[in-house]
């Protein structure tokens, strides 16, 4: 890739979600030249709204990126592009220059990525699980619990995790079965936990679910028979949308409980590159919109300091300003 164009951004958002637009922000009203690029596929979208939000609790996604956009709009150092991000690089020291697909290439200081994780979160795919996805079924108890407390709840998960998320949704219902969708590998410590707590294991596997739109009352058995369910929490292990991370250097963390190939970062969201950040569920942290805000503010304030720490080690320079 050439490398030859101006650094004219301070900082460069990849990802236009909670992160990245919270990342924005801060850069706006610090008055960084901060360009977002976003292909507007957040992963929450289809969600019909957003459980445990302060403020916007219950909120559509979509309306909080419209609102992001409106009160980005009042920051002139700070344009907005829908697009996508198809390669960057860096040479040396030199700035990060990331290639878009309009064709275009943007170098800029710093980069802070906050792109997401695979849309969906690799959630298995059964029919009827589309159109219930992130209503009533979900991957996070926290986000979408409250909504179906009380009723039976099924908990999907084929892996040794089944057990520990099965104890977790006891929280909001007395009526939840494990589905193990085949021969469970519980031990005997761990059947007796279960049992304990109320919860039942069906081995049966698991051929789709039913129920009337995106409300679910049933899970189907490939045995034909149905087992009631008016809520499904599903396993997922959340991956990298892309090879961004990778190209620019960026070193993965150790696979996790909640994503497989997280970027690893430090409280402020640097990243191993120096100058490189990264906010949102790309960064392991439990998938949240809460977190997303939090990580993309606290990445941006990070780009902030540290483009004022070079002004320490070269104060000749004054800071451009918009
Ligand atoms: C179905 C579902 C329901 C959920 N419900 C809730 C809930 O009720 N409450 C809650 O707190 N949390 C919920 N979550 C979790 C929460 O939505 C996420 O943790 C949070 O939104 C992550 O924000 P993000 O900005 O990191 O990523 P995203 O919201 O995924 O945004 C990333 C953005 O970057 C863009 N992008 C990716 N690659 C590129 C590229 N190369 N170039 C340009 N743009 C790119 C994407 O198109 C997308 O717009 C839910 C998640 C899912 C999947």
């Amino acid at each position: 890739m050439d490398t030859s164009t101006d650094p004219i951004w301070d900082c460069i958002v990849v990802g236009g979600g909670a992160a990245g637009l919270s990342a924005a922000l801060v850069l706006g009203r610090a008055r960084r030249r901060t360009l977002v690029v976003d292909a507007g596929r957040q992963s929450n979208r289809v969600a019909e709204g957003m459980g445990g939000l302060l403020g916007h609790d219950g909120l559509p996604p979509a309306a909080l990126y419209a609102t992001g956009w409106q009160e980005l709009a009042a920051y002139p150092s700070v344009e907005l592009r829908t697009g996508h991000v198809r390669r960057g690089e860096r040479r040396g020291d030199g700035p990060f220059v990331l290639e878009l697909d309009d064709g275009s290439r943007q170098a800029s200081l710093r980069v802070v990525l906050a792109a997401g994780m695979d849309y969906d979160y690799r959630r298995p795919d059964l029919p009827g699980m589309a159109e219930r996805w992130g209503r009533s079924v979900f991957h996070c108890p926290f986000c979408h619990g409250w909504e179906v407390r009380d009723r039976a709840l099924g908990v999907l998960d084929r892996g040794p995790t089944g057990v520990r998320r099965a104890l977790l949704l006891r929280m909001w219902s007395d009526d939840v079965t494990l589905l193990a969708d085949g021969p469970a590998e519980l031990g005997a410590e761990q059947r007796e936990r279960l049992r304990s707590a109320g919860i039942a294991v069906d081995e049966r596997p698991v051929v789709g679910l039913r129920g009337p739109g995106d409300t679910v009352t049933a899970v189907v058995f490939a045995d034909g028979d149905e087992r009631p369910c008016g809520g499904l929490l599903v396993a997922v292990t959340l991956r990298q949308r892309s090879e961004l991370a990778e190209q620019l250097g960026a070193v993965a963390a150790p696979p996790g409980p909640v994503a497989a190939d997280a970027v690893e970062v430090d409280p402020t969201g640097q990243t191993s590159v120096p100058g490189l950040f990264a906010a949102g569920d790309l960064t392991g942290r439990m998938p949240s919109v809460a977190n997303a805000i939090a990580s993309g503010s606290a990445a941006a304030a990070g780009v902030v300091h540290s483009l004022a720490d070079e002004l320490l080690h070269a104060p000749q320079r004054a800071p451009a300003r918009a």
